[in-house]
């Protein structure tokens, strides 16, 4: 493994040094809790979708969203040891568990990951004064394993939070949509035909994400595919 990792689980604390726990940082329980969910999920969105759901590219939830990327390719669904994960990935020292979690998602979508081939890898970036507080941030650490592992260009300088947005725990997915409206720009030229991989931590209403993706694609990417360790379950 390319990390040293302590001898507990990252998330439950639980003494994994016995051998019999099948990853490195995760005991068997929180393992499957994190990674069992990747099944039945709209391709467009990741929203979970019934049994008798085709995952073609739209559920009857982003249906009407119309959201600028192509394409959510996450681990699981915000909720229990998922959203504990993420939640610790945020701290600052989170890195470890925000790469391993990468990793996790990496391992698990590696069929769908490896029939396309990006040009480059961009977190969703932060707002300049949010990065002078924090030590590191989990949409960098996840972006920055991510292009390690899939031998793709990391691009940090491309695309800039413009302005400073609220806390959006706190907003309506209406609000959500406003306060992202036109907050990401492209910095660097053109980005003409390329394939570019938006990797965050968490999609909620897949506001930020859309508005990210409308930068790019206004820059000129053909393509834009949402990378993210959790959707939080249906926004309905
Ligand atoms: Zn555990
Ligand atoms: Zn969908």
């Amino acid at each position: 493994m390319e990390f040293i990792y302590p001898p507990t689980c990252l998330l439950c604390q639980a003494d994994i040094s016995d051998g019999a726990h099948q990853h490195p940082a995760f005991c068997t329980g929180c393992l499957n809790k994190l990674t069992t969910v990747t099944v039945d999920a709209c391709l467009r969105c990741g929203a979970p979708i019934g049994p008798f759901t085709v995952a073609t590219d739209h559920c009857i939830l982003c249906k009407r969203e119309g959201f600028a990327f192509d394409e959510v390719i996450r681990l699981g669904l915000y909720r229990e040891e998922t959203r504990v994960a993420c939640l610790r990935a945020k701290n600052p020292s989170g890195a470890l568990l925000g790469r391993t979690l990468a990793n996790c998602l990496i391992d698990a979508q590696q069929i769908r990951l490896s029939q396309q081939t990006f040009d480059a890898i961009v977190p969703v970036p932060e707002h300049w004064l949010k990065r002078l507080v924090r030590s590191q941030y989990a949409a960098e650490t996840m972006a920055r394993q991510i292009a390690t592992r899939l031998k793709v260009r990391l691009a940090t300088d491309i695309l800039a939070k413009a302005r400073w947005t609220p806390k959006q725990a706190k907003s309506s997915p209406v609000q959500r949509r406003q306060q992202q409206q036109d907050a990401f720009r492209v910095v660097k030229s053109s980005l003409h035909g390329q394939s570019i991989l938006l990797v965050d931590d968490i999609l909620t209403t897949g506001a930020t994400a859309d508005a990210a993706a409308k930068a790019l694609k206004r820059a000129g990417a053909k393509r834009v595919v949402v990378a993210v360790v959790a959707v939080s379950p249906p926004r309905v």
